[in-house]
């Protein structure tokens, strides 16, 4: 089956553009991290390249050498800044695999022993509850 073509439209292009608002914890020239809104653990982060494609299968293959080194660093953090045991990093392609946003992202949910993961796009967080949160992450990654 064709896949459909990328959407300039679509809530990720959007927060790119800074069009709509996003609780950004990382950015540089070719990536961006935000909290997702609708996390499946505290903490639950957003790799976003700035190339648009749809997802992995309609990507350059050129940046994928940076946006795995930008995983990593938003990994790291992350795993520091909730004191987590593991790390959890997803990529869905497709509707079939589960994937809701037509821009290539990668999750990044930190993980405690025994704790399972919400639903994926379950409920939103409370704003400022994500404030903190992306707070804590963009500390971590200062440090
Ligand atoms: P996927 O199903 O892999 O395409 O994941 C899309 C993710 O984006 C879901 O986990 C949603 O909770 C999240 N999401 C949707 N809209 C927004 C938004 N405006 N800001 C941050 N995260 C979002």
């Amino acid at each position: 089956m064709t896949e459909a073509a990328y959407d300039t439209d679509n809530i990720f292009a959007k927060i790119l553009r800074g069009e709509i608002p996003s609780h950004r914890v990382y950015e540089d020239d070719a990536v961006i991290a935000f909290m997702d809104v609708m996390p499946q653990g505290p903490g639950h982060t957003l790799v976003v390249p700035k190339a648009p494609s749809r997802n992995l299968l309609d990507a350059d293959p050129s940046i994928f050498g940076h946006l795995l080194s930008a995983v990593q660093k938003v990994a790291l953090a992350v795993k520091k800044a909730f004191g987590a045991d593991g790390v959890t990093v997803m990529q869905f392609n497709e509707p079939a695999s589960g994937q809701t946003v037509y821009h290539l992202h990668v999750h990044v949910i930190p993980r405690f022993d025994g704790i399972p993961l919400k639903p994926h796009t379950g409920e939103m967080e409370k704003p400022e509850i994500l404030v903190g949160n992306a707070e804590k992450i963009r500390t971590a990654l200062k440090n």
